[in-house]
């Protein structure tokens, strides 16, 4: 083979490699972790690292996540907390204090609920030491978050629950974020373990205009209790993704009629417990 050809050859390898690491750099994706009974979510930002939605209860996410990076490096840099029962924050702490971080948010930082006072007793006060003094976040319906990824949409985080005076709302479930991502044409809407009323309620007109043609992923409220059932979801939304986060429990999660009235409209429902980690790329 001639000098020249092998030239060639090596600069075709070469674009190849880089067009290979420019699409893994630029690849996006979302996984609902398998983390039994309890929510997790963790986002694949490329360039910009990894974001994770709840926390799970126990190390099932510390292990989850070894599929994605290397233990002890943790390159979780947001941190999106739906409430603060404990199947959605248990593991948090640990896995806060262990992570490269920027922020947190969630939804009673400068409230005193119970929870969030039993939140907070899970760091320890050295914990608290190492995070930066601004890194929890109160968020509130009306609020949006944009984080620019290289080559790519910006990702749009709205807050569409709760509202300001969040003290007001006595049952924890109906606190949860309720948060449409919004990437490009993407759109997946987390409801942490809000209750079907008020999952209606924040879908307005304004919202359904966010959301071009269809809703990708509808992650489903209360790991599938009928309690979460949204008529305006079944009306108005047709999602193509239902995701039901759910493990072994004496609830009965996920309701049998959760699960019919989401296939009757066509929605794919992916389980968890059934399938292991769900993913999508965006
Ligand atoms: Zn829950």
């Amino acid at each position: 083979m001639s000098g020249k050809n092998l030239v060639i050859i090596g600069l075709l390898f070469y674009f190849f490699l880089a067009l290979n690491f420019r699409y893994k750099s630029n690849s996006i994706s979302v996984t609902f972790l398998n983390v039994g009974q309890g929510d997790a979510a963790i986002f694949n930002l490329g360039n910009l690292g990894y974001m994770l939605i709840d926390g799970g209860t126990d190390l099932s996410v510390d292990y989850s996540i070894l599929s994605f990076m290397t233990y002890p490096v943790c390159k979780i840099r947001f941190f999106y907390i739906s409430h603060f029962h404990a199947d959605h924050t248990k593991n948090l702490p640990s896995l806060i204090t262990r992570c490269s971080k920027s922020f947190a948010t969630f939804n009673d930082v400068s409230g005193y609920s119970f929870s969030k006072t039993t939140f907070a007793g899970l760091f320890s006060k050295n914990m608290f030491l190492n995070l930066p003094p601004d890194f929890f976040k109160d968020v509130q319906s009306g609020q949006m978050f944009s984080h620019t990824i290289l080559g790519r949409p910006n990702l749009q985080i709205y807050i569409l629950w709760p509202p300001e005076d969040v003290s007001k709302i006595k049952n924890e479930n109906d606190r949860s974020l309720i948060m449409l991502f919004n990437f490009g044409t993407y759109e997946i809407l987390f409801t942490g373990d809000a209750s079907g009323e008020i999952i209606d309620s924040v879908l307005t007109p304004a919202v359904l205009k966010l959301i071009d043609g269809s809703l990708e992923v509808y992650k489903v409220p209360h790991h599938g209790s009928i309690t979460g059932r949204s008529q305006a979801i079944l009306d108005k939304l047709h999602p193509l993704h239902c995701v039901i986060s759910v493990g072994a429990n004496k609830f009965g999660h996920p309701s049998p009629q959760v699960i019919g009235d989401l296939e009757g409209i066509g929605c794919r429902v992916h389980i968890t417990s059934e399938e292991g980690n769900v993913e999508f790329t965006l």
